[in-house]
């Protein structure tokens, strides 16, 4: 074996190592070192075979992140997904995600400063050693990193094109290689600030591997003519060839760190998910998350109305048109594709060519046309893992002219998994906390929430200087009723009752419960003894005109009477007591006849019939 033969053992024997899990970047220079001495090494071989030396070169991901010392970084996840610049959703989400970009982009920068000093140290009389990558518009190069003598200032801020210079030839795609040893001077070579006397320059392109595209040059010079020979070529083909594997692991160990804290984000938010318990709070949880995490143009919640099957409405909607879209109803008979999503609880995705012309409707045929809005993606998320329906769905829209990725899908598919075990869950607690305040026949509230609202109602009412009225109210003779008609017609007059005592009074204000089988008690806010026994007198009214059929010759009639009790600030005994005094009156009315409204006045005083 020949020095160079045991040089390049040990060059791919250090390389391999490197990359061996991205844990030994730091042994490419010495495998740089190792494989230039071994070409310099090297017997001399009869013709040029450098031509196809650059021909199976690696993965190169440096589009995007070209510029020496000022690394582009991308503003979230879905742009460096796929590069296409999306919109930073939310700023701290977006800084985490931009911080493993910026590190892995120094740490790439590191290595690649090491391996360019190394040829810089290795080959002889070389001048300055230059990577040059794409910039954002992918018709120029800049450059990324550069080792050079210290009295030759690099000008960083060059822009290399197709029809500048001589390295702009090798952005075209037959060149493999430059080799020039006889330049009649430095204007050629254009990234120097002064131009000094360069006769010579090695540059190779770097490849992407997935587009065939040159998306930098790795390049070489000297103020010695003819300094650089085929082998020098080669050896910074396979240089090149480092770079580009150094970057495609950097990237791609930062991508899957990106994905892994996306992951573990989402278990996070299972934590955050078992800890809500309404419907309203998972709403919120889900607009979070997505905020976070996805890249949107417009993002839009949906909603069933709950109870209804067939209503829904926009809980969220942000970003383009967004005033367009918030708190829109829709029902399932529209005809836009976020809704059909919801109603076929399946996942749908849309992506529109530039210039397309046939608007999309996202809910129906009213909303405003936003033909710049090029990709759709809604993910319905269902309390039932496979119901026929779902019952929210997020709506993502962009104006970018890049599909929606799988990580990303994959993604929002989990978290909808998750939110719709949770969304099941908050309904199931909210129902049972419902089935718990309310009185399952009158669907009025029952005893016990009755006292907690008046609780909150007393404080607010003597802060507001207020007073509630409270009427207690009972069925006059009831057990006839029953007795005579049978215990479901009795029923039936009960909910009948509970009816007209709603209708009568302002529902968004005031309040009613069942207090017990067949008594009633309605606390009126801010009002007046007047007023409340006007509203009294209303509803004694009104039940004296119902009429229930009961299949007999004669209607069945029914009565209440009505003690009435002005709640006022001076009241300071517990509402206990508050109730207790319009019951007394209730006990007079009846004692007075029935079928009337009877007011307590004072706690002492005989009640006074009106
Ligand atoms: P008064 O005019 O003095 O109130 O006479 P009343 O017969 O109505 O006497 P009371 O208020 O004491 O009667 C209560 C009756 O209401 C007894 C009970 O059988 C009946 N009742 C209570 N809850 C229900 C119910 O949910 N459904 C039916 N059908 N009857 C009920
Ligand atoms: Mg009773
Ligand atoms: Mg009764």
């Amino acid at each position: 074996m020949s020095v160079a033969e045991i040089l390049f053992v040990v060059a791919g024997l250090l390389l391999g190592l490197a990359f061996q899990g991205g844990m030994f970047l730091f042994l490419i220079p010495f495998a740089v070192v190792a494989f230039v001495l071994a070409c310099m090494n090297r017997p001399r071989l009869a013709g040029p075979n450098s031509q196809s030396a650059t021909a199976g070169l690696p993965v190169i991901s440096l589009s995007k992140r070209a510029t020496a010392g000022n690394p582009i970084i991308a503003p979230d996840l879905r742009s460096e997904f796929i590069g296409i610049k999306g919109l930073a959703n939310e700023p701290e989400a977006a800084l985490k995600v931009s911080q493993v970009w910026a590190r892995a982009n120094a740490d790439i920068n590191r290595s690649m400063t090491d391996m360019l000093l190394a040829l810089k140290i290795v080959v002889p009389n070389v001048n300055s050693v230059i990577v040059f990558t794409q910039m954002e518009n992918q018709k120029e190069w800049g450059i990324r990193n550069f080792a050079n003598d210290k009295e030759i200032s690099v000008n960083t801020c060059v822009r290399i094109s197709e029809t500048s210079g001589l390295l702009g030839q090798l952005f075209r795609s037959n060149v493999n290689r430059l080799l020039e040893g006889d330049l009649p001077g430095a204007k050629s070579v254009m990234y120097y600030v002064d131009n000094p006397a360069i006769k010579s320059v090695v540059a190779v392109p770097l490849i992407d591997h997935a587009s065939g595209l040159r998306v930098g040059a790795l390049v070489m010079d000297s103020v010695r003519p003819n300094a650089f020979n085929d082998m020098t070529a080669r050896a910074l083909s396979f240089v090149a060839s480092s770079i580009s594997m150094l970057d495609y692991k950097g990237f791609y160990s930062a991508q899957k760190h990106i994905a892994l804290q996306q992951y573990s984000g989402l278990y996070s938010y299972l934590r955050k998910f078992f800890q809500t318990m309404t419907v309203k709070d998972i709403y919120k949880q889900i607009i979070n998350y997505v905020k976070a995490n996805m890249a949107y143009d417009r993002l839009t919640i949906l909603a069933m109305d709950q109870g209804d099957d067939m209503t829904g409405r926009v809980v969220f909607c942000d970003g383009v048109d967004s005033e367009q879209f918030a708190n829109k109803t829709f029902t399932l008979s529209d005809k836009g594709v976020f809704v059909l999503a919801l109603m076929r609880n399946r996942p749908m995705e849309r992506s529109f060519l530039p210039g397309f012309k046939d608007y999309l409707p996202r809910l129906n045929d009213t909303e405003r046309k936003n033909l710049n809005l090029r990709q759709i993606l809604v993910m319905p998320i269902s309390a039932e893992h496979d119901s026929d329906m779902a019952e929210i769905a997020i709506c993502l829209e962009s104006s970018s002219s890049m599909p929606y990725n799988d990580h990303e899908k994959e993604l929002l598919k989990a978290f909808a998994g998750v939110a719709g075990f949770a969304y099941n869950r908050a309904r199931k607690y909210e129902k049972g906390c419902d089935q718990a305040m309310r009185d399952g026949h009158t669907g009025l509230i029952n005893k016990k929430t009755m006292f907690e609202k008046l609780r909150s109602e007393k404080v607010r009412a003597d802060r507001g200087k207020y007073h509630i009225g409270l009427l207690m109210m009972d069925i006059d003779h009831f057990k006839h009723v029953n007795d005579t008609y049978g215990h479901p017609i009795g029923d039936v007059v009960i909910k009948g009752i509970a009816d007209t005592i709603s209708k009568e009074i302002r529902g968004d204000i005031d309040v009613v419960a069942r207090f017990g089988g067949e008594e009633f008690v309605v606390a009126l806010i801010d009002t007046t003894a007047e007023g409340m026994v006007e509203t009294a007198e209303r509803i004694r009214k009104s039940v004296e005109k119902l009429v229930f059929d009961v299949h007999r010759s004669e209607p069945l009639r029914v009565t209440v009477s009505i003690g009435a009790f002005l709640l006022t600030q001076s009241f300071n005994g517990d509402l206990q007591k508050a109730i207790n005094n319009a019951d007394q009156a209730l006990y007079r009315a009846k004692e007075g006849g029935r079928n009337q409204v009877v007011q307590f006045e004072k706690q002492d005083s005989e009640p006074v019939s009106v």
